[in-house]
């Protein structure tokens, strides 16, 4: 096999045709060459048929729809999209999209789709609406004593069970039933996306990796590959393919999402609404996208087999994050590449612990085997807080639980030196050390109060506490990010003093400015993606590489080699991979 099928065959492009699509553009068959033709030049190799979106199927069409497009050449699967429409299911009590999923109607047309979806393709890819927040009478009955956000949950495992997978299975024995989870991974247990059943229940996971213009919605680019990553430590293999779109995006931003969804390990993207406009000649996104392909296939091939490696972030299923919603992203961003997980694994090296981790009822037990092993362990002031176990502060070191404020900083001290941060800081915690020694602090209305503390137990484990502050939902609820996680702008100094210690254990060194992610890999294999609109001077050290030239293998950047530490410049809005010599063969 030559490198370049090997390469191709790493990662498929694929596209999801929503409903309206074929309805709207592509209303014969003339049009439907058209598209196929579209479809075929920016490398598409299979499409999804939306069979429904508020919408009853209309079997004429995606048959011929189906047809034309196999002739291209292309594969084809099915979809479907629960929202509410004029003449399909109820609403759902709110203003969004979504159906109320206890109504006689919503189940009688949901089913129905399915039904139809797997009588024509041997898939039934299930789009990111099937959610709800409908607070009808007759859902508030079916709630009995439990929360909105339990109830929701158990509704819609059970509803995609029984008029979703049950029947598409009844109609077509050879049907994979594919879940495509939203991107919005610390609201999912909010809205009915769990994460315990569905994995189970439906034959495979799509990820969300629309992170979109971050001046719109808040989200870093670093969700995306969370988001996926998280998915992956719950459904392992089931996961197959990342998800995004042209919404809200420019070309830097539309490459970024691709990026971060091969990063993630994603072997097939599909773009979603590739609607004529955008994959017309000229387009400045799918031109960008398919300039950069070539890049993001070697890539996928380099990176294929190789698992992303980090600081564990222990997000166990259907979590609340508190004040600390995006946690994973805040660390991304911050350049400590994480490995984020519903398990916290016992030989951890390196653990952060915030607000999810508290949800765990046996979590200080897990937290002291880990630490008599010697981990190195950064604990949250949102879980200190929240867990309040007086052991669990005796190991942080810290005299009393951390105080609750409401602070706005961009005053520093790192380890006695003063600097600032580009923008104010929030925090909503200060830490109340008492044998740890303090290692920042931040100048807050009230003065100075410490921020990173760390205290070394004879175990050899390190503990440190920081209070990170990430998003926080209210009502009314946001859907995706609420607010922007200014946490990540930190002073550099101070995000330097945690990144040091939490890469140590990795054997991993990283300097860089804010918002420049570091990704690692299996073998020494460590991409960097800059953010920001400026060049990134980075330093980077793997104790893998030993003596071994590295070179950066994307774009030929020049690597650089100063006291053991490969430098590197990083242009804006790019991803760069550096390779040691020994491990281009992927
Ligand atoms: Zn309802």
């Amino acid at each position: 096999m030559s490198l370049q099928s090997s390469t191709n065959r790493a990662l498929r492009i694929s596209a999801f045709l929503a409903d309206g699509m074929v309805s709207r553009h592509w209303a014969d068959e003339e049009a439907l060459r058209e598209g196929a033709r579209a479809l075929r030049r920016v490398c598409v190799e299979k499409v999804y048929l939306d069979v429904s979106r508020g919408t009853h199927p209309n079997v004429e069409a995606l048959t011929r729809a189906r047809d034309v497009f196999r002739e291209f050449g292309l594969e084809v699967g099915g979809g479907l999209t629960p929202v509410q429409g004029r003449e399909f299911g109820e609403a759902s009590s709110s203003k969004w999209w979504w159906l109320c999923y206890t109504s006689a109607a919503t189940a009688r047309d949901v089913e129905n789709a399915a039904r139809v979806c797997a009588r024509l393709f041997d898939e039934v890819l299930v789009d990111d609406l099937m959610a709800t927040d409908c607070r009808c009478a007759r859902c508030e009955a079916a709630k009995g004593g439990l929360g909105w956000d339990v109830f929701y949950q158990r509704l819609l495992a059970e509803f995609a069970s029984k008029h979703i997978i049950e029947p598409a299975r009844e109609e077509n024995p050879r049907v994979r039933v594919i879940i495509k989870y939203p991107q919005w991974y610390d609201g999912f247990h909010l809205y009915g996306y769990e994460v315990e059943e569905h994995p189970r229940s439906f034959d495979l996971l799509w990820v969300g990796t629309e992170t979109r213009d971050i001046e719109y919605e808040y989200v870093e680019p670093y969700q995306a590959f969370a988001n996926y990553r998280w998915l992956v430590s719950i459904a392992g293999e089931k996961v197959r393919g990342g998800w995004f779109d042209q919404i809200e995006c420019y070309p830097e931003v539309y490459l970024e999402q691709a990026y971060q969804t091969v990063l993630a390990g994603a072997p097939e993207i599909a773009l979603f609404v590739p609607t004529p406009d955008y994959l017309a000649r000229g387009n400045a996104m799918i031109e960008a996208l398919r300039e950069e392909l070539p890049r993001l296939r070697e890539l996928a091939r380099v990176l294929r087999g190789r698992t992303p490696e980090g600081v564990v972030v222990y997000k166990p299923r259907g979590s609340d994050p508190g004040d600390e919603a995006y946690l994973f992203d805040v660390l991304g961003a911050m350049g400590i590449p994480v490995a984020p997980s519903a398990e916290l694994p016992e030989d951890a090296a390196c653990v952060v612990l915030g607000v999810h981790a508290a949800a765990d009822a046996s979590v200080v037990k897990r937290l002291k085997a880990l630490v008599e092993r010697g981990a190195t362990v950064l604990l949250t002031g949102g879980f200190l807080a929240r867990c309040g176990d007086p052991e669990v502060l005796s190991l942080a070191g810290q005299g009393a639980p951390p105080e609750r404020v409401s602070e706005w900083c961009f005053r520093f001290e790192a380890e006695g030196n003063k600097c600032r941060s580009a923008t104010k800081v929030p925090f909503r915690w200060a830490l109340r050390p008492g044998a740890a020694k303090v290692l920042a602090r931040a100048q807050g209305e009230g003065g100075w109060f410490p921020i990173l503390t760390e205290n070394l137990l004879p175990s050899g484990a390190r503990v440190l506490a920081m209070p990170i502050r990430g998003a926080e939902y209210g009502e009314p609820l946001a859907l995706v990010v609420p607010e922007p996680l200014t946490f990540v702008q930190l002073a550099r100094p101070v995000v330097q003093l945690v990144r040091d210690r939490l890469l140590a254990p990795l054997g991993i060194g990283f300097s860089a400015p804010n918002r420049v992610a570091l990704y690692p890999y299996g073998g020494g294999v460590c991409a960097v993606a800059n953010y920001t609109w400026r060049e990134a001077k980075v330093e980077v050290e793997d104790a893998r590489w030993g003596g071994r030239e590295v070179r950066e293998w994307l774009r030929g950047a020049a690597v650089a080699e100063a006291d053991g530490k490969r430098q590197v410049v990083v242009s804006p809005r790019t991803t760069i991979l550096l390779m040691p010599k020994g491990e281009e063969s992927g």
